[in-house]
């Protein structure tokens, strides 16, 4: 971090403001020019606050060399993130680390007959993990919420009945007791920076799905993973989903450049979310295979077995046999990209 003082702050004064920020355990270079003191900051300076500097009264400006994240930061960590999930059916289940994972599912659980239907049909296409939401954030307090705690049964029914690890969403913290046995705890768009939420899952000790906010930067993305990182939970796994822009045609837009993007500055793996982002069934395949091509270490997609009357999210729904139409696409996508499926 550089700090540029401002033009004719006296030399007491800097070198009293140079002490404060050792205080904050980092080592300062002081530099006098002929018109303004520079001070060169060295070390971890992820805890210090640039705004609160900024506002000092002797501070002409002050330049973030170094990205504020450093557990999510490849820099500290210049080997890909690998999460091995413990064997479920004696098969373990991968992200990252040369695993395209696939993840998919229906939007929510809705019967017992759909989601058993539906993991069987995900598990014989070659999917690795089942996901379904129990708990469902609605834009609409009068669209189905989702089926609460009967919904986690019957995804874990599921579970039982095919090995597959599953994906779920969390919505506040007091459920977090109820998630004793999903696999890997989803954090949604809308979630993605409740704090509170984020720390409580920092003590955690389960792979936590971040779906990146649908108005977020990278570096937002980034600093939510750090607080669960921070936290002591380091598995995290990144996914975009569609951003907000513009144009309605599709629901979101899906910010494809973001995967190279991300998988230079962190080492954690990062996931694409092709039916969020485009918010239509068709579009489907073709963005997930532009995810394998953008670097992406998998994707989390909805399939359902009557998409025509699912009760969420039937428009961007897949069937079973298109699911496992392009998990063989993907496969050999996936071998071009030197990843297994
Ligand atoms: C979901 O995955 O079902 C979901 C609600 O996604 P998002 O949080 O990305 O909108
Ligand atoms: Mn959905």
């Amino acid at each position: 971090m550089i700090i540029a003082m401002k033009h004719g702050v006296a030399r007491e004064e800097a070198l009293h403001f140079a002490e404060s920020l050792e205080k904050q355990g980092v080592k300062v270079n002081f530099s006098e020019g002929a018109t303004r003191t520079v001070l060169g900051l060295v070390g971890d300076t992820t805890a210090i606050d640039q705004e609160a500097l900024q506002a000092s009264r002797l501070v002409e400006k002050v330049i973030r060399v170094q990205e504020p994240y450093k557990r999510a930061n490849r820099m500290f960590h210049p080997d890909g993130t690998k999460i091995v999930l413990l064997p479920a059916n004696g098969k373990k289940a991968k992200i990252g680390g040369g695993t395209f994972a696939v993840i998919a599912g229906p939007c929510s659980v809705e019967s017992r007959e759909q989601i058993i239907s539906i993991a069987e049909e995900v598990k014989k296409a070659g999917g690795a993990f089942l996901r379904g939401g129990a708990f469902k954030p609605r834009t609409s307090p009068y669209s189905f919420q989702g089926l609460g705690c009967e919904g986690l049964d019957l995804i874990l029914e599921a579970k039982k009945e095919t090995g597959l690890p599953i994906v779920t969403e969390l919505m506040e913290i007091s459920q977090l007791e109820l998630f004793e046995e999903v696999d890997v705890i989803q954090v949604g768009a809308r979630n993605m920076q409740n704090f509170n939420l984020l720390k409580e899952l920092g003590r955690c000790r389960k792979p936590i799905l971040l779906k990146r906010g649908m108005a977020s930067t990278m570096t937002e993305l980034l600093m939510a993973a750090e607080y669960i990182m921070s936290g002591g939970n380091e598995r995290v796994i990144l996914c975009e989903r569609g951003i907000r822009a513009f144009d309605s045609f599709t629901r979101n837009v899906l910010d494809l450049a973001l995967i190279p993007a991300l998988k230079k500055k962190t080492h954690l793996p990062v996931i694409v979310d092709p039916s969020h982002a485009t918010g239509i069934a068709w579009m489907v395949p073709a963005m997930s295979k532009a995810a394998i091509a953008a670097g992406a270490d998998g994707i989390i997609v909805e399939v359902h077995n009557d998409p025509e009357h699912a009760l969420c999210d039937g428009e961007q729904s897949i069937t079973p046999d298109s699911f496992a139409e392009l998990m063989s696409v993907l496969r050999k996508y996936a071998e071009l990209e030197g990843k297994t499926i």
